[in-house]
């Protein structure tokens, strides 16, 4: 792989589509764990909608699909998720605006969509949050020169896992303290899903 395309991205959230909505009830029961119990839910809305609206489309520039999706997931998507996720397509698609989707650009746009959440989010590397595995995967990509499907996957799996006995200080889960340990971030496992995902289309 060279570049992603807009054929290449359609598929990214094709694949994270469909990992989603088989995955609602784990998304869900992780977040009745340490949340309110709606991640699940407001994920495959959000995606759902993201599919519809891709599909009513005709894109001929990466950067106008990733804005259509942060628009989407801003607009639909209830709780705290839409708007980050929104913020990190947003801020994706500002990067790559008028620009090829090469790897090097866009693993800058990841690094600005990381940039963005946290700023959205206050929220820092250890709070038991999507950032963990949004920046883990950020960091691995700047240190690449090249799509790597595997090392994005391992990247994500890893962050994702290290969330389980962490603390949550931003969220929900932290009004839990203490009793948030021993589970994993349900937003953090939404994203491992979305950059599995991107790692197939990488694969291919
Ligand atoms: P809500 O918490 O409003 O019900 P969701 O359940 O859809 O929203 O999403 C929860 C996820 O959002 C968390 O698991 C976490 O990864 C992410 N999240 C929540 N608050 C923040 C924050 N301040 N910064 C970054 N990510 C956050
Ligand atoms: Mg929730
Ligand atoms: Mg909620």
């Amino acid at each position: 792989m060279d570049h992603l395309q807009v054929n290449h991205v359609y598929q990214w959230m094709q694949i994270t589509n469909d990992k989603i909505q088989k995955n609602k009830e784990t998304l869900t029961s992780l977040d009745q764990a340490i949340g309110d119990g709606d991640h699940g839910i407001n994920m495959a809305r959000g995606f759902q909608e993201v599919m519809n609206k891709l599909d009513t489309e005709n894109y001929e520039h990466v950067a106008d699909m990733l804005k259509d999706i942060a628009m989407t997931l801003m607009s639909k998507v209830g709780g705290a998720a839409g708007p980050l996720y929104g913020t990190a397509f947003l801020k994706m698609s500002t990067r790559l605006k008028e620009q090829d989707a090469t790897y090097g650009n866009f693993s800058q746009a990841i690094i600005e969509a990381v940039n963005g959440v946290k700023q959205r989010g206050k929220a820092e590397i250890g709070e038991k949050t999507m950032v963990d595995v949004w920046s883990a995967v950020a960091d691995q990509m700047s240190k690449e020169n090249h799509f790597s499907a595997d090392l994005i996957v391992n990247t994500a799996k890893e962050a994702m896992e290290s969330t389980k006995e962490m603390m949550a200080t931003k969220g929900r889960a932290a009004y839990l303290k203490e009793r948030s340990v021993g589970h994993m971030d349900p937003g953090s496992v939404s994203s491992f899903y979305l950059f599995e995902a991107l790692a197939e289309v990488i694969a291919e």
